[in-house]
């Protein structure tokens, strides 16, 4: 079925490339930038379009060029029909699949623009990475990509929690490029913005250098770094465009570095020969540290903002912020400042709690059962409407049993309660999804790693 597909998106996009010097761009804009090939049916190449004029067009102004481009292109497939465009091909941006694919093609005949590497973060090094249990592995796996791109571990994918140092061990590899291999081409992007990107390139193509900078971002590299990954779920032309721009890198041995806020196997909504390959190098998770490691981070931040803090301080503030290390130094940064600002010298436990009131103390907002169907709709994404609505996609029961395992388990309301809040549902059935996930977690590791992963972003790991 992918292979079928496959051929019909290749046919399509070589007969793009000999069709449009036929055309005027503003034609190729308006009738066949937007048209998605199908399959191939009887010999013929089924095409998809949105609107009854654009049919009309194809089938009347363009047939004879088209079916003369085809049969260019194949000894099988000879002619063409155009259908109107069913749902699947209603997924935002598929239509423009086959002209990123074009694009890149005709890209590769334009002349090098040229690159800039991506500018890093100077206080993002190994250098300034503390190096503790929970992110060791990272970090070896990390040096040794930045050692030798390419070469080892290809792709390296990083998941963990947010403000771990995913961003920051991503820099640290391009900065240590940067200075040992000035040569090499390093590029780190926010897989947003590789999503922006690409769909710039379709909305802004043209004539001849269609999508050049989309692909001289992307492939013209010797490492690409994407930020986040798990954004683009639900984007399965941004997918598409990865995952060509993922086989091209790799069949060139380039490097390629991801992290996501999860296994590759958790993320939902992204297409599976993706997430294959994703983990076809090496997976390595980042995931909270433990109190030496971040009396280590305290002190580490505390020198290199040349602030004198106590080690029973440091201490202090390592014990009582545990949730990531972006806290840790937000945390450290508070102290810093109302020291500065009271004249006040960070040597007694009495100054940090003054300074950490709002942290520390159990003034904060509780949370309550909205927060975990929050957490829960967004982790399968999903909406919470959904999970307290009837629908019952794989998805949608999915996370509608998390909310309840969570919710009776965390918060401790009884059964019929909590079934108020999912829908109005009776006390049974709030039971049964609560003993489902129960005996789940215990046979399978992916239900319990999605359990904690949740716990993880409520902040009750
Ligand atoms: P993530 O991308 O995983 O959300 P970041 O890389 O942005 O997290 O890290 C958050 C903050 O914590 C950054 O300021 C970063 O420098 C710091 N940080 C994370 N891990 C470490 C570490 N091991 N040593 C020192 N600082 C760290
Ligand atoms: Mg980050």
């Amino acid at each position: 079925m992918r292979m079928e597909n496959k051929d019909v998106d290749l046919l399509w996009e070589a007969v793009v490339v000999d069709l449009m010097p036929m055309i005027s761009t503003v034609s190729y804009q308006i009738w066949i930038s937007g048209v998605k090939p199908l399959k191939i049916y009887n010999n013929k190449l089924v095409l998809s379009v949105q609107l009854h004029s654009n049919k009309t067009q194809l089938d009347n102004v363009y047939r004879d060029k088209i079916v003369k481009c085809i049969r260019k292109n194949s000894d099988f497939v000879d002619d063409f029909i155009v259908v109107l465009q069913d749902e699947e091909s209603s997924l935002e941006e598929s239509q423009a699949q086959p002209l990123a694919e074009n694009a890149e093609k005709s890209a590769a005949q334009a002349e090098d623009a040229p690159f800039e590497s991506t500018r890093f973060k100077s206080s993002f090094t190994f250098d300034n990475f503390v190096v503790g249990e929970s992110n060791q592995l990272v970090y070896a796996a990390a040096k040794t990509v930045a050692e030798e791109p390419g070469k080892r571990y290809n792709p390296l994918f990083i998941y963990g929690g947010v403000g771990l140092g995913k961003t920051h061990i991503m820099h640290a590899i391009g900065n240590y490029i940067a200075s040992t291999r000035p040569d090499l081409k390093v590029r780190y992007a926010a897989a947003e913005t590789f999503t922006n990107d690409f769909i710039e390139s379709i909305r802004t193509n043209k004539d001849s250098g269609l999508n050049r900078k989309f692909r001289d971002n992307y492939r013209n590299v010797d490492v690409l770094m994407l930020d986040d990954i798990q954004s683009i779920a639900k984007k399965p032309g941004t997918q598409e465009a990865l995952f060509h721009t993922f086989n091209y890198l790799i069949d060139n041995e380039k490097q390629i570095v991801f992290s996501s806020d999860r296994h590759p196997s958790l993320l939902n909504n992204i297409e599976d020969r993706l997430i294959s390959r994703f983990a076809a190098g090496i997976t390595v998770d980042i995931s909270p540290p433990g109190i030496e490691t971040r009396i280590a981070i305290v002190q580490r931040k505390a020198y290199e903002r040349r602030f004198h803090i106590s080690a029973e301080c440091v201490e202090y503030i390592a014990e009582k912020i545990d949730t990531n290390i972006r806290e840790l130094e937000g945390a450290l940064n508070k102290v810093a400042f109302y020291c500065e600002m009271n004249k006040l010298a960070a040597d007694s436990t009495d100054v940090v709690r003054a300074a950490l009131r709002d942290e520390i103390e159990e003034g904060g907002r509780a949370l309550d059962y909205e927060d975990i169907l929050d957490a829960c709709a967004a982790y399968f994404g999903v909406r919470r409407d959904d999970i307290t609505g009837t629908r019952r996609s794989k998805q949608i029961v999915a996370a509608r049993q998390m909310a309840v395992y969570l919710i009776y388990d965390i918060l401790g309301l009884p059964l019929a309660e909590i079934g108020t809040y999912i829908g109005g549902r009776d006390h049974t059935t709030i039971g049964y999804a609560r003993d489902k996930i129960d005996q789940l977690r215990r046979e399978d590791p992916i239900v319990e790693r999605q359990l904690q992963d949740i716990r993880a972003k409520l902040g009750k790991a």
